[in-house]
């Protein structure tokens, strides 16, 4: 069984579509993330059927990207709006509505945007353009990330039934931004304040649940690196059964 193979996990494309979508709520879930509600007639036809799915929102930072923004179609060549990736956190397509939760982390398009965001804004959005399907097909799960992943990790937990074990790993500012988790499977949350406890010797220390095991990493990307090698080299975790993504970069001109 591996990330490639398609009778188990697998990969589904969809048609990549603008949305420009207006901002219905804005609710503050912790200090330092921000849920956005976004609706309107555009969002007819979203699809997001993978817990990790990502779409991008569009930002214009200059006059040009403005122009760009204005006559955006994916695929076009030349100036692009400024984008970023975000994870639909829920979407309800009977109401009309579909959730963003931002972390408010200071400077940078997005973050900048969501913190003063208001009810009747108007916000770009494309994709996703396709989805990974991790059927439940495992005993047990390892999600380990930071703030940014904590939408995908809740949705991944919503999905999941009572026969499941899951143990989270969640790196956090401070105590103030856990967040409440849902879910019927058999979890255990290790909240890690990022000043007061190292993170990848909280992974080091863990005993993993048992069974066969899925594991998902999404952190800044060096750490997401680190700790993807120290599940494999010294915790035993299987390389083709282990997802890891970079989801911010301290260094954003780091593109490699
Ligand atoms: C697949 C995927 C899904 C994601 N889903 C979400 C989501 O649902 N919610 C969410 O909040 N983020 C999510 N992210 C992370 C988000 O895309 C990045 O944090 C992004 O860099 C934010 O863009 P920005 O314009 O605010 O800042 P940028 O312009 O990208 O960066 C500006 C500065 O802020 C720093 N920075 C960026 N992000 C953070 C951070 N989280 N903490 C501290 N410093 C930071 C950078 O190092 C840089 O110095 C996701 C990323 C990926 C790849």
């Amino acid at each position: 069984m591996s990330v490639n193979d398609n009778a188990s996990i697998h990969r589904v494309s969809h048609e990549i579509k603008r949305r420009r979508l207006q901002v219905l709520r804005v609710t503050d879930l912790t200090p330092r993330m921000r849920r956005i509600t976004l609706g309107g007639e555009q969002l007819e036809g979203f699809i997001s059927i993978g817990s990790d799915d990502h779409i991008k929102l569009l930002f214009a930072c200059s006059p040009e990207e403005q122009a760009a923004l204005d006559g955006f179609e994916m695929g076009n060549e030349g100036v692009r709006p400024t984008m970023r990736e975000y994870t639909p956190r829920r979407v309800d397509l009977a109401a009309g509505e579909l959730d963003i939760d931002f972390v408010l982390h200071g400077d940078g398009p997005a973050s900048t945007w969501a913190a003063q965001a208001q009810t009747g804004q108007f916000l770009n959005i494309a994709g996703p353009r396709s989805s990974m399907v991790v059927p439940d097909i495992f005993d047990s799960y390892l999600l380990v990330g930071d703030e940014t992943a904590i939408p995908a990790i809740a949705r991944r937990l919503e999905e999941l039934p009572a026969t499941r074990k899951v143990l989270a790993v969640i790196e956090i500012e401070d105590a103030q931004e856990q967040q409440p988790l849902a879910t019927q499977a058999q979890l255990e949350v290790i909240w890690v304040p990022r000043h007061q406890q190292d993170l990848l010797a909280v992974v080091k220390d863990l005993t993993l649940p048992e069974g066969q095991l899925y594991a998902w990493v999404a952190l800044e990307k060096a750490l997401t690196r680190k700790t993807k090698r120290l599940l494999i080299d010294e915790k035993g975790v299987n390389e083709d059964l282990i997802k890891a993504a970079a989801y911010w970069r301290l260094d954003p001109h780091d593109d490699e």
